[in-house]
């Protein structure tokens, strides 16, 4: 295995900023990925590893360490009574996944169409969209364990899985290497509609009884409708979709944001099993007074959804990181709420 040298990393990555990869190799087995690690760990070398890069903003000076650029592909899957065991190596697409799964009939993805990725990354901040989450159909991770250099297979609660979270992002972020990933699906199963967005959406199209395929064609449409897809021509396309995540306050910070936001009683509040109380970001940086398509410079927000920062042209990751500060003092100081950011930032501390 000889890694590459300076290899510039705005290309890999859907924000397109940021520098240059100080080492990088595409591993395409799982003999590469346990020699790179090894690689990097002899050089005392950090090793970090690049799905689709559409979770991601680099520093401008790019990172130092290796860049393991995961490409193992393979699908297979095996009937389990009334379900289907999907397995999908870490380099495969997501949606295509996703599309094939709904053309076969296999129940439990369909809400997930059109977020852009690989595979390995769906348990990372376990990805939800429309109602579903991967945590609902994850089965097993199988993974390499960077503590041992060791494969393992995680079950469900050693994932640590909750909203846009999980043990590989905020648990022991860096820890596990994500080789392939098991998902149970129901053949002839009844897609999600948990989500009054998709109901109405499917409504509008006059569809009573929707099969997964016109659930997904709805995800797709409303998706496209915010720039939430990935289109060549789209001037929102440079994002890495939502920038925050929606904070989730326990009652008494909720009443402390409730009284800051006064007249704008109107604020969207989803009660969580926990008690909490999730709110929605895109909604508190719109009333802390940002509007659709508003630029600083080179970066602004998307003209079709408050919550995606957007790169334009000449745009580099210190006037994202700068914008995105911007965004966060503001509704921390309209509301109490201190918003954390989706992405993970490579080579710089992000906004702190
Ligand atoms: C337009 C747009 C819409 C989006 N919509 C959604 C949405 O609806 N819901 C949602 O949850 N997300 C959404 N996202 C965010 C993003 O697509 C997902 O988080 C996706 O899973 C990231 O996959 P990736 O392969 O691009 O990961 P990357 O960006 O390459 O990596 C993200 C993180 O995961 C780690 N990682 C990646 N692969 C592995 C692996 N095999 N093993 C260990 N660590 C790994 C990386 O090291 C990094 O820390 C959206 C992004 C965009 C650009």
């Amino acid at each position: 295995m000889t890694p590459l040298e300076q290899v510039p990393l705005a290309s890999y990555c859907t924000m397109g900023v940021g520098g240059a990869a100080r080492f990088f190799v595409e591993a395409h087995d799982e003999a590469t990925v346990l020699e790179a690690l090894a690689w990097a760990e002899r050089r005392g070398l950090p090793c970090r590893v690049l799905g689709g890069g559409s979770n991601l903003v680099v520093a401008d000076p790019g990172t130092d360490g290796l860049v393991l650029r995961m490409g193992l592909r393979g699908v297979s899957t095996r009937p389990s009574r009334a379900a289907v065991e999907l397995t999908a190596a870490a380099g495969e697409p997501w949606d295509e996944l996703v599309r094939q799964s709904v053309e076969r009939g296999w129940a439990g993805l369909e809400c997930l169409s059109g977020i852009p990725g690989l595979v390995g990354a769906t348990p990372i901040q376990n990805v939800g969209a429309y109602g579903q989450e991967v945590s609902d159909t994850v089965t097993a991770v199988r993974a390499v364990d960077r503590n041992t250099r060791r494969i393992v297979t995680l079950a469900p609660p050693d994932c640590g899985f909750a909203y846009r979270d999980s043990v590989f992002k905020s648990g022991e972020p860096d820890r596990y290497v994500v080789l392939a990933v098991g998902y149970r699906l129901v053949p002839g199963g009844a897609p999600a509609l948990r989500y009054a967005e998709l109901a109405t959406h499917l409504e509008s199209r006059e569809i009573r009884s929707p099969s997964l395929t016109d659930v997904r064609a709805s995800v797709l449409d409303i998706r496209r409708s915010k720039s939430m897809i990935l289109e060549p021509g789209d001037p929102n396309r440079r994002s890495c979709g939502s920038f925050f995540v929606n904070p989730v306050l326990a009652v008494e910070e909720l009443v402390r944001v409730e009284a800051r936001a006064g007249a704008d009683a109107a604020m969207p509040r989803w009660p969580q099993p926990d008690g909490r109380v999730k709110l929605s970001a895109a909604w508190l940086i719109q009333h802390a007074g940002f509007q659709r398509g508003e630029t600083d410079g080179p970066v602004g927000l998307s003209s079709r959804h408050t919550l995606a920062i957007v790169a334009h042209d000449g745009a580099r990751a210190t006037d994202i990181i700068a914008f995105a500060r911007r965004v966060r003092a503001r509704v921390q100081e309209r509301f109490g709420v201190r918003l954390v950011p989706e992405p993970v930032f490579w080579g710089t501390t992000g906004l702190d």
